[in-house]
């Protein structure tokens, strides 16, 4: 079976299938022996490492698993396993044999250079890999462009630097001639860094590559600024992203500050989920009122979002406003009736809330209230986007790679990797593009910023949701 024909791929061919005894399911990724079952194994060269020498367990036990979620149930499984990332006794290449590829696919994020770094020197340092090439340009790179050869000495420095080494592109996948393209060039191990249409575009690769028979290890590497992607703790980029939102804010303080009933917003990015909004606003402590897709906001009257800014340019002159990318886009879209363009991936154009917001606001206390304010707009989405990462995101993308580069060596193939519950493991692609991570208004966080806040948190008005969906089925009612 392939990875887009199963929901959840739960590969039974494997020794510990599930659901086991004691009720828990392992969501187990896919081996190059499922579909070569006569492929020869070799022991793992870190045997020999100075690295690893003192290490007390230098390798992982292919049983062992890291726990999802423990829930106690009364009856089915008890909650969900993954296998635990790491490197193996066993490899299913001989270094000296490995030809392997990194490519870069989708928006820019801090810390994809220290990945692509890390699976360069993981390779070269603890397998002895040697022959590593980096598609540029994404997926269409590789039937369009040369390769680029990289060792550790080409990428030494390249983690100090934003945006991505290997350039990177939207659209352009074709299964087909990618594939063809790796055939031709020999190579076997697939590492791709991108966030859920990559993601699944490396899943098409795996299925293709599975179908033709190929020694083809294919790894993922997720990437979303957004830290919207499912089953992992986080996503890299995310801290780095957060820290650099607080300069948007500070400046957006100082200016509103300086002046007379200032108004400042500062959009962050965020198409779907407001983590990045969220977890800024409760770091900075500088944000009157945190704005995100998540959770539904109206302007006007009682509880609303006018009535708000008044109370609070009344109490302190001032009001600082974050507004995620993706929050309030059913008012945009009714405004400037140009909902439905998409990008050359397919992905739907999100409609500027920023500015939309920034014009309501100034008509609404100028025009209407007859009160001179003071707005200040601030997208600082492209700068946050392109800084390097910071320390932490450096040390997390260095445990990303290494274990992409420990799967692949071992043989597995279709996974992608990630923390669960603070244990890195090895996810089935299809796990992590099926759903997106979205901030839970039900859960403490969100109550967290509000009670930081202090600000309205849209509930009050019962209609609303109704009011939204309205919108929602209108729009789609005259776009078709
Ligand atoms: P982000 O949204 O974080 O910027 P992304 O990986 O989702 O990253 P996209 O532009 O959507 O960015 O996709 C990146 C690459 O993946 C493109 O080359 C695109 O052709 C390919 N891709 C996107 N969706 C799919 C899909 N459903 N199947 C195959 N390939 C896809
Ligand atoms: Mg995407």
């Amino acid at each position: 079976p392939s990875l887009s024909r199963q929901n959840r791929p739960i590969r039974s061919q494997s020794s510990n299938h599930q659901p086991q005894d004691d009720g828990f399911v392992l969501e187990d990724v896919p081996h190059l022996t499922d579909f070569l079952p006569n492929l020869p194994s070799y022991p793992n060269p870190l045997q020999q490492s100075q690295a690893y020498a003192v290490v007390k367990k230098t390798f992982v036990s292919p049983a062992d698993a890291v726990a999802q979620k423990v829930v106690v149930q009364d009856d089915g499984p008890r909650g969900v396993h993954f296998r635990r990332a790491g490197p193996r006794e066993k490899v299913y290449f001989k270094s000296e044999e490995v030809r392997a590829c990194i490519v870069t696919c989708g928006g820019l994020c801090p810390g994809i250079n220290t990945v692509i770094r890390e699976i360069v020197c993981g390779l070269s340092y603890m397998y002895g890999v040697e022959d590593i090439l980096g598609i540029e340009g994404g997926y269409r790179g590789f039937y369009s462009k040369n390769t680029l050869k990289l060792t550790p000495k080409v990428v030494n420095d390249i983690h100090k630097r934003g945006g991505t080494f290997l350039c990177t592109s939207r659209g352009g996948h074709d299964t087909n001639k990618i594939v063809d393209n790796i055939q031709d060039r020999g190579i076997n191990q697939v590492y791709i860094i991108g966030g859920d249409g990559t993601q699944k575009g490396a899943a098409l690769i795996y299925e293709e590559v599975e179908k033709r028979g190929l020694q083809v290890a294919v790894a993922g590497v997720p990437k979303t600024i957004d830290n919207d992607i499912a089953v992992i703790d986080k996503s890299f980029g995310f801290d780095t992203a957060v820290e650099e939102a607080q300069r948007a804010i500070n400046a957006a303080h100082v200016e509103v500050e300086s002046v007379e009933n200032g108004i400042g917003i500062v959009k962050l990015m965020g198409r779907f989920s407001g983590f990045i909004a969220l977890y800024a606003t409760l770091a900075s402590r500088d944000v009157d009122c945190c704005l995100i897709p998540e959770s539904p906001f109206y302007l006007e009257g009682q509880g609303g979002l006018f009535e708000f800014i008044e109370q609070r340019l009344k109490e302190n002159g001032h009001i600082v406003i974050v507004v995620a990318e993706g929050a309030g886009q059913e008012y945009v879209a009714q405004q400037i009736h140009a909902a439905g363009e998409k990008d050359a991936s397919g992905n739907k154009l999100l409609l500027d809330v920023g500015i939309w917001l920034t014009q309501k606001i100034k008509d609404h206390f100028t025009k209407g209230q007859q009160m001179a304010v003071n707005m200040k707009y601030i997208d600082p989405t492209y700068m946050i986007r392109a800084v390097p990462s910071n320390a932490s995101d450096n040390i997390y993308c260095t445990l990303l790679a290494h274990s992409a580069v420990h799967g692949a060596m071992a043989g597995y193939s279709g996974f992608t990797v990630g923390p669960v519950n603070s244990r890195h493991a090895y996810i089935p692609i299809s796990r992590v593009t099926e759903t997106q991570n979205t901030v839970k208004l039900t859960d403490r966080m969100w109550a967290r910023l509000l009670a930081s806040t202090n600000q309205p948190s849209f509930l009050e008005r019962n209609e609303l949701q109704s009011r939204v969906d309205l919108i929602n089925s209108n729009l789609e009612n005259t776009s078709t």
